[in-house]
C-alpha cells in the first residue's frame, strides 16, 4: 500500500523542512538559554555572543561583511525595507521610476503596486517564454530618473536562473541601485555578493532549512538604508526588536550545512531533477515550463493539457507526495500563475501546472515513485473527464 510508505515532500521551494543540525544549534536559546541579547548579564551575553558568531558566519559564507548583514523576520520583510528604502532613497533626488520583472514574488511585485499608488512609476519587464530576464531588457528599461532595478536571482515556480551578475553589473555602470530577491538561491548556490555586484540581496532562512521567521537583508557597505522599525538599537538601529536569537542561530547552521558539498549535492539533485523531467514528459501533452539548463538543481515545473493543478495536487497528497501547482502564496487562488502567463503559456496549459521542488535528500527510489505517482495520476485525471 502506497500510503506505508513514507510521504516525499517536494514542496521545498514553499518551505524546507528544519534541518536536524539547524535545530540542534538553536535548542539551547529556545530553553535554558534564553536571554534578551541586549541585557547586561551572562545570560544575556551568551545570546549576543550567539548572534554575533551566527551574523559572522552568515556573512563569511556569502562573502559579505558582518556589518553588510542585516537580520529580519524572512524574505518578505527583506524586499519590502529594500525596494522602499530604494525608492525613499531615489526620490530625494527627483527619482521615481522602478525597472522590476513581472514574474516576481508578490513580496517585490505588491511593494512596487503600492509604491505607483504614492507617486512612483514601474516598469514590469515580460521574462522570455524561459521565465529569463536579460540585461539587455534591463538596459532598454533604464531611464534617467531610474532609482531601483529589482530582478530575483532565481524564480520560485519555474527555476530559471537570472543572470544577475550581469544585470548587477549593468546597473552599476549607470549609476541605479540592484537589489536581488534571493529567497530561492542563497543555500541552494554558491553565492558571493563580493563578486556579484548586487547592492542589496534578500534571503529567507525557511527556505534553506532553517526557522520560519527569520531571513536577512545584505546591504552593500556605504549604502545607508532608512529605518525599517524604531526602536531599540538592534541590527545597528535600523531594524529595532529584540532578537529572534534561536531563528538567527538556526539560520547559520542551515546555511553552512546547506553549502557544504554543494557542487556534489547539485550534481546528484538535478540529475535525479532530469530524470524525472524526462519521465514526466513521456506524458502525452506535457510541457516544460522555464528553461533545461538555467535552472535550480531542485526544481521542475510540467504542464499537463486537461488537468487541473488543483485536482492533480490532492490526488498526489493522497499517495504520499506533497508538491504544488506554483507557488504557494497564490495556490489558493483560482488564477493560473502570474509566472507562467508573464511567460506566455496560455491560460488553460497554466492551469494545469505542477511544481514539484526537491529536497537535496531525494533519493533514486523516491524518484521512481514520484515518476510513477504523477504518470498514474495525470491519466486517471484525464480518463475521469472524458466520462
Ligand atoms: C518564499 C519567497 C519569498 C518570501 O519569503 P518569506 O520568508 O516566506 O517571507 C520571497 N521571494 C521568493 C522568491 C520566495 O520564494
Amino acid at each position: 500500500m502506497e500510503t506505508n510508505k513514507k510521504k516525499i515532500y517536494a514542496d521545498c521551494a514553499a518551505t524546507s523542512p528544519l534541518s536536524e543540525r539547524a535545530l540542534a544549534a538553536a535548542m539551547p536559546f529556545l530553553t535554558e538559554s534564553f536571554g534578551n541579547a541586549g541585557s547586561v548579564h551572562s545570560l544575556g551575553m551568551r545570546s549576543a555572543r550567539a548572534v554575533f558568531d551566527a551574523r559572522n558566519k552568515i556573512a563569511a559564507l556569502l562573502g559579505a561583511g558582518a556589518e553588510e548583514i542585516f537580520f529580519t523576520s524572512g524574505g518578505s520583510e527583506s524586499d519590502n525595507w529594500a525596494i522602499r528604502s530604494a525608492a525613499a532613497l531615489g526620490a530625494k533626488n527627483g527619482k521615481r521610476h522602478i525597472v522590476t520583472s513581472a514574474a516576481e514574488h508578490h513580496a517585490v511585485l505588491n511593494t512596487c503596486k503600492y509604491l505607483e499608488q504614492n507617486g512612483c512609476e514601474v516598469t514590469y519587464l515580460p521574462p522570455d517564454s524561459e521565465g529569463r530576464v536579460s540585461s539587455e531588457s534591463v538596459a532598454n528599461a533604464l531611464r534617467e530618473d531610474t532609482a531601483l532595478v529589482s530582478v530575483m536571482y532565481a524564480n520560485n515556480e519555474v527555476g530559471t536562473v537570472n543572470p544577475v551578475g550581469e544585470i548587477a553589473e549593468l546597473c552599476r555602470s549607470r549609476g541605479v541601485l540592484f537589489h536581488t530577491d534571493a529567497v530561492q538561491a542563497v543555500g541552494h548556490e554558491q553565492i558571493d555578493v563580493s563578486t556579484l555586484g548586487a547592492d542589496m540581496l534578500s534571503f529567507s532562512g525557511h527556505k534553506f532549512g532553517a526557522m520560519k521567521g527569520i531571513g536577512g537583508l545584505y546591504v552593500r557597505k556605504g549604502l545607508k538604508l532608512p529605518p525599517l522599525i524604531f526602536g531599540g538599537a538592534q541590527e545597528s538601529g535600523l531594524r529595532a526588536g529584540t532578537e529572534n536569537v534561536p531563528g538567527i542561530v538556526s539560520m547559520a547552521a542551515a546555511l553552512e550545512e546547506s553549502l557544504e558539498e554543494l557542487e556534489p549535492k547539485n550534481t546528484r539533485l538535478a540529475s535525479l531533477r532530469d530524470r524525472i523531467t524526462e519521465d514526466l514528459l513521456l506524458i502525452p501533452d506535457s510541457r516544460l515550463n522555464g528553461s533545461r539548463t538555467e535552472r535550480l538543481a531542485g526544481n521542475i515545473n510540467i504542464s499537463f493539457a486537461g488537468v487541473e493543478s488543483e485536482s492533480l495536487i490532492l490526488m498526489l497528497d493522497i499517495k504520499g507526495i506533497q508538491a504544488s501547482g506554483g507557488s504557494a502564496c497564490t495556490s489558493h487562488s483560482p488564477d493560473p500563475s502570474h509566472v507562467l502567463l508573464s511567460m506566455g503559456v496560455d491560460r488553460a496549459l497554466a492551469s494545469g501546472s505542477l511544481r514539484l521542488s526537491l529536497h537535496p535528500s531525494l533519493t533514486e527510489d523516491e524518484a521512481d515513485r514520484i515518476i510513477n505517482a504523477v504518470t498514474e495520476t495525470v491519466a486517471m485525471l484525464r480518463a475521469n473527464m472524458q466520462r
